[in-house]
């Protein structure tokens, strides 16, 4: 069963907009009605609209940054940004690993010591992992899901763990309008629930939140949130637009 989870529903506005662009868009957020008591929503803005975002923005809407450096402190690391910046801006939770950063060269065992500095720090962690189309059609969603997982397991303890929601994101359905069927999300989801039981504990596995992303939007939103492993959804295209908010009200 579902158990106490609720839904974490993110918008990942990826890099997009202007300064205009972006206060548009929390207009839109605003005016957008009321967010069910069973769900966290975050909107993953680009770095440099973070204080925008956080000065204009619904208090009910967190706002998270798309990366962290893997630096455990400020310093000299050009271009980086620390994990406590951001909390010291009233930025709550991270993106980590998403596939985009990952095809740019970004290893899974960065993505850990991010995750690691990130939630010692206190930002909760949305951790992105996905197979591409050849890794499925070869049958290996499973085990690419499990080596991305991997090192955060070696890093996190059980408590960090509480801090963490992973975002399943089949790289194939990233932006292309191929959204995994819900049959074929909640296999995966379900996957990773029980491989997270196996190598993390079952306490976590059960309690973690699941995410699905690729091509979600409010006319599929339904579909893929009623299945019992998918707690909610990372959400790129469709989050710049008011339909993020029927994606929001598509939970059971
Ligand atoms: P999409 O992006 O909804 O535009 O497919 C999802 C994501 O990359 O997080």
């Amino acid at each position: 069963s579902r158990g106490k989870r609720g839904y974490v529903v993110g918008g990942n506005w990826k890099c997009n907009g202007t300064a205009a662009s972006a206060a548009a868009l929390v207009e839109t957020l605003n005016g957008a009605g009321p967010i069910p008591e069973n769900v966290q929503v975050v909107v993953a803005v680009p770095s440099v609209h973070v204080p925008l975002v956080l000065g204009s923005l619904r208090s009910d809407i967190e706002v998270a940054a798309q990366d962290c450096g893997a630096n455990a402190k400020c310093g000299a690391f050009t271009g980086e940004i620390f994990a406590g910046q951001l909390l010291d801006l009233g930025v709550t939770w991270v993106v980590l690993g998403h596939s985009e950063r990952r095809a740019a060269g970004e290893s899974s065992a960065l993505v850990a010591d991010k995750c690691a500095v990130a939630v010692k720090e206190g930002l909760r962690v949305m951790l992105c992992v996905g197979e591409s189309l050849e890794e499925r059609e070869a049958g290996l969603t499973a085990q690419v899901v499990a080596s991305q997982l991997a090192p955060a397991a070696k890093k996190l303890s059980k408590a960090d763990w509480g801090k963490v929601v992973i975002a399943y994101e089949p790289v194939w359905a990233i932006g292309t309008g191929k959204t995994a069927t819900p049959d074929m999300a909640q296999e995966t989801h379900k996957e990773i629930r029980t491989w997270m039981s196996k190598n993390v504990g079952a306490d976590v596995a059960a309690s973690i939140q699941i995410q699905y992303g690729g091509s979600m939007k409010g006319a599929n939103a339904k579909g893929l949130l009623s299945k019992e492993d998918i707690d909610g959804g990372l959400i790129g295209g469709a989050s710049l637009t008011a339909d993020f908010f029927n994606v929001i009200n598509g939970v059971p």
